[in-house]
């Protein structure tokens, strides 16, 4: 049960810090026997998550985000759910799973910017452009490289730079020609390191590098994203978020 009082308090901090949440679904399953991973929520559950914020006037402080380009952001999310309270609706889409069965067309993303909602760049093959080794330390990027989609490449196995700036600029020109602009970069699984950072500034490409570390968004170049799963409930996500108001 969450305490009332702690919700308003959320949404006072959230005013006075000029704060944005930024909360990141991946797909949404019509049920939950259709959960296939746990970082998929039903739709009951987002619906639920919606309602929470829309009843604690946290929505104008929230930005949802769907990653992947799955057909459930279009297929249940736009057309079942009322999101036009948020202060911002985004779907992150990687260039090669455009028309893909199970993902968005170039019609549906085109539709769903008609609608408001703002299409951000997810690499252009979902690869990560910085990986970690076997025990979870950042790896640094190997200079020059190849300018070519380095799809297929294993996790522990880091892009080189020409290859992460590939992922970076091809991903720019694709999403600024299908719509006019393009000024967010969503990192593929969340992973970055200094090499992708000084690219992105070098060649100046985008505002902002949207991440999965926890943190609120002050309008900061690594924008922080709650990831939300099948696991989190409205419960998990106050308490989430509370932590971090109350540790800026
Ligand atoms: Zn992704």
């Amino acid at each position: 049960m969450i305490c009332p009082d702690r919700t308003t308090i959320l949404s006072a901090t959230l005013t006075q810090l000029d704060a944005t949440v930024n909360l990141v679904m991946h797909d949404i399953a019509a049920t939950t026997e259709e959960l296939w991973s746990r970082y998929d929520i039903t739709a009951d559950n987002l619906a639920a998550i919606i309602r929470w914020c829309d009843d604690h006037d946290l929505s104008r402080h929230v930005r949802l985000y769907f990653d992947d380009n799955r057909r459930s952001v279009f297929d249940l999310v736009l057309a079942n759910l009322d999101i036009g309270a948020f202060a911002e609706v985004v779907i992150a889409a990687p260039v090669t799973s455009i028309g893909r069965s199970g993902y968005g067309t170039t019609d549906d993303l085109r539709a769903a910017a008609g609608l408001g909602v703002r299409v951000a760049a997810h690499g252009f093959s979902h690869m990560r452009v910085a990986s970690y080794d076997l025990v979870g330390n950042l790896l640094a990027t190997p200079l020059g490289g190849r300018y070519r989609d380095r799809s297929g490449a294993g996790r522990h196995d880091p892009m080189t730079e020409n290859e992460a700036l590939f992922q970076l600029v091809e991903a720019k020109e694709h999403f600024t020609e299908l719509l006019g602009e393009c000024t967010e970069f969503v990192l593929p699984h969340g992973c970055y390191n200094a090499t992708t950072v000084a690219l992105n500034q070098r060649f100046d490409l985008y505002t902002h590098l949207a991440t999965t570390d926890p943190g609120l968004d002050t309008g900061q170049l690594l924008r922080p994203r709650f990831p939300v799963g099948a696991d989190d409930t409205v419960e998990t996500l106050a308490a989430a978020i509370t932590a971090e108001t109350s540790n800026p």
